[in-house]
């Protein structure tokens, strides 16, 4: 773990397990906010409506955050629920979250140019799969119920997987041969709740394969745990994140969990209530996925206003990670450049 006092506003920044400090301060969570494959479709949209120009169809909110879809839409991105909204002959971009093929058959069908901003870790689960389908083992696809990640991945073998919703979803599951059963997951979920999940499924399925590699992907399990690490010595813990984004609601039960007094999700700063903040001398701020560093800013601003100026940000990871755009539209963008050679 590494300890960085933030420049601008620290004057007594310390950690120390909360043993002698007792001036208000705040603990920054990092990382926090955009991972990879949020940046990669917040471009995507962004390059889009530069390159063919607005108004740009995205099928479902490209990521789960108000700000930045009302941001978009203000650029001239029309956010729709299903592809029958589109024009036909119009461009849509699919969202990170991911979709069943039968998404991809309809915008075919009105002559749509698709877009894929699927993140490409989901496209990984979406691969995993529809191979052990191919191999004709039961899939347990641990989830949440209407994500749309999980009805994306769960399009690609709606024959073969079958939904687990947490730990109370395992009495449920029935199987067709207990010696072929695989268990697969949304990315966003809360690490150590899928573990428990598992850990029941194992009681009654002994011979449950796991996934090749880690389904919940990097950013959900490094944003866990630094907030884990940071709960037990906050008061409070602020979340930036909208209410419809699993992994920022998951950090919430993360701080709870992990020892905060308080934990609250928030888009933004102007939404804290003052009554959590009463008695509080540590908050904790974390960001979802899906948050733009600029809204945790304000939120740190707005607690400075109020005492918690002195900021120490406490890192567990640092993350490189980068994906690159979705090819169809890095095809058109070089034909763009192309042709405005000389
Ligand atoms: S949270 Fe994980 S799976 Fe979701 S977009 Fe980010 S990197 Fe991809």
């Amino acid at each position: 773990m590494v300890l960085v006092a933030a420049p601008a506003r620290s004057r007594c920044a310390t950690y120390d397990g909360g043993v002698t400090e007792t001036r208000k301060r705040v603990l920054l969570a990092k990382p926090r906010g955009y991972c990879a494959g949020v940046d990669r479709a917040v471009q995507t949209v962004e390059e889009a409506l530069k390159l063919y120009g607005a108004p740009i169809y995205v099928r479902k909110q490209i990521v789960h955050n108000k700000h930045v879809v009302s941001t978009l839409e203000a650029r001239g991105a029309i956010f729709v629920e299903e592809n029958e909204e589109v024009p036909e002959g119009s461009t849509v971009i699919f969202s990170a979250h991911g979709v069943a093929p039968e998404v991809y058959e309809q915008a075919k069908q009105r002559s749509l140019k698709a877009i894929d901003a699927t993140c490409p870790l989901v496209t990984k689960v979406h691969h995993e799969a529809r191979r052990f389908a191919a191999e004709d083992y039961d899939i347990l696809l641990i989830g949440h119920e209407g994500h749309e990640e999980v009805i994306g991945t769960a399009g690609e073998a709606p024959a073969h997987i079958q939904l687990v919703d947490g730990p109370d979803g395992v009495d449920k599951v029935t199987v067709r041969d207990p010696n072929k059963v695989v268990w697969l997951s949304q990315t966003t979920l809360s690490v150590d709740e899928t573990m428990e999940t598992v850990a029941r499924l194992k009681t009654r399925l002994p011979l449950l394969q796991s996934p090749p590699s880690d389904d919940i992907c990097y950013a959900t399990q490094n944003r866990q745990h630094v907030v884990k690490e940071i709960a037990p010595e906050c008061d409070v813990v602020l979340v930036v994140g909208s209410r419809n984004s699993s992994n920022s609601v998951r950090l919430v039960e993360v701080a709870l969990d992990g020892g905060a007094r308080g934990g609250y999700l928030i888009d933004y700063a102007s939404e804290i209530q003052e009554e959590w903040l009463e008695g509080a001398t540590t908050v904790g701020v974390t960001s979802g996925a899906s948050v733009p560093d600029d809204l945790v800013t304000e939120v740190l601003d707005h607690l400075a206003e109020r005492g918690f100026a002195d900021v120490t940000e406490v890192t567990t990871a640092e993350e490189r990670l980068t994906f690159s755009l979705p090819q169809e539209l890095k095809r058109d963008m070089k034909a763009a450049a192309a042709r405005t050679l000389p």
